[in-house]
């Protein structure tokens, strides 16, 4: 089969014929439709993360496609069925799994990361029964591939983490991937989202998939801007970025009683630390949360949100690239933000 591999950090990854992949007794093999392109691919593929074990390997943790091959053991699944592949899979038997926190599992599994995952034609998915989720008629590929990690991520943040509720002000720093996704949800479910960003074409996009109001962080402090507009402090905050500037101006952004949710993880610069105003959290009562992934758990009812109030996640795609354009795009996040989310549809 085809497949993009990772032979070096930092070294330019080409499409390249290898072996396909064998199938386990517990595992499926997916002939894969979609695969979205993520920062995260980027990050491993610069270094900046040593999660990668062993070399050649094949990024993509963001796919879809139809299952190709079934191990003898499997029971949930058969060939042809539509299937997305979940960002977080676990083992599915110690306590945070059987309590229906698969992202947290103690033997936490990425695809693309601990196994060899999307930019390829075939992917083989182990312990599919616990770790694959039917893909309903309604989403076709591409959009489900955009769900990646970065629509999973919001919804369960958004969703479980910090409880949304309709009327409520939401102010979003960050309007990349992770942030659009925030805004579409948070708007969908009838919270007043404010989008928060430096990037004027952002913005835009950000009121095209629901954003109330845009404030451009480089023309308006955000945070007066947000105390203003709110009269007093948004209910929520989420920081989609995971910098100093965004996470402090969220949670300074807050009303009393408010909850900010951290979905960004930092950069080397925070090196995992942010001072926060710790008086303010005490008199306001300020909850911060964090989010991290989803469960599988919590697919379907994402899925009825999607299907209730008709979120096209697709809208988030500006671009579709075939394999051999992928590595393109990922070696351009160097130099640039994309805006919206780049999938790959052709093998
Ligand atoms: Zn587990
Ligand atoms: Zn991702």
């Amino acid at each position: 089969m085809r497949a993009l591999l990772l032979e070096e950090t930092n070294k330019p990854m080409e499409v390249k014929q290898v072996t396909d992949p064998s199938l386990t007794n517990e595992g499926v093999i997916v002939k894969v439709m979609a695969n979205g392109i993520c920062r995260s691919d980027w990050h491993v593929w610069m270094g900046d993360t040593n999660v990668v074990k062993k070399y050649p390997h094949v990024l993509g943790h963001e796919f879809t496609g139809v299952i190709e091959e079934v191990g003898k053991d499997v029971k949930k699944f058969k060939k042809g069925d539509r299937v997305i592949v979940p960002v977080a899979q676990g083992d599915n038997t110690c306590p945070y799994c059987l309590g229906g926190h698969q992202n947290l599992c103690v033997n936490r599994v990425i695809p693309g990361v601990n196994y060899w995952g999307g930019y390829s034609e075939y992917a083989h998915v182990p312990n599919a029964d616990g770790n694959l989720i039917p893909l309903p008629d309604s989403l076709d590929f591409v959009s489900a591939a955009s769900l990646g990690c970065r629509f999973v991520t919001a919804y369960h943040g958004i969703v479980d983490q910090v409880k949304v509720q309709a009327g409520e002000w939401v102010v979003i720093q960050g309007c990349g991937g992770v942030g659009l996704s925030a805004i579409q949800i948070a708007s969908s479910i009838g919270a007043k989202v404010i989008a928060v960003d430096i990037g004027a074409d952002k913005l835009e996009m950000a009121k095209q998939l629901g954003a109330h109001i845009t404030v451009n962080g480089s023309l308006h402090d955000p945070v007066e801007a947000v105390l203003e507009i709110t009269k007093g402090g948004a209910n929520v905050s989420v920081d989609a970025l995971g910098i100093s500037d965004t996470c402090q101006k969220g949670i300074l952004s807050l009303g009393k009683r408010g909850r900010h949710l951290q979905i960004g993880l930092t950069t080397k610069k925070e090196n995992g630390f942010i001072s926060v105003p710790i008086d303010m959290i005490v008199g306001k009562e300020i909850q911060i949360i964090g989010s991290s992934g989803m469960p599988t758990s919590r697919y379907s009812s994402m899925f009825q949100l999607i299907e209730s109030v008709n979120i096209k996640p697709g809208d988030l795609v500006t671009e579709r690239v075939s394999l051999d354009q992928a590595f393109d795009v990922i070696a351009g996040m160097s130099h640039y933000a994309n805006t919206g989310i780049s999938v790959v549809d052709r093998f």
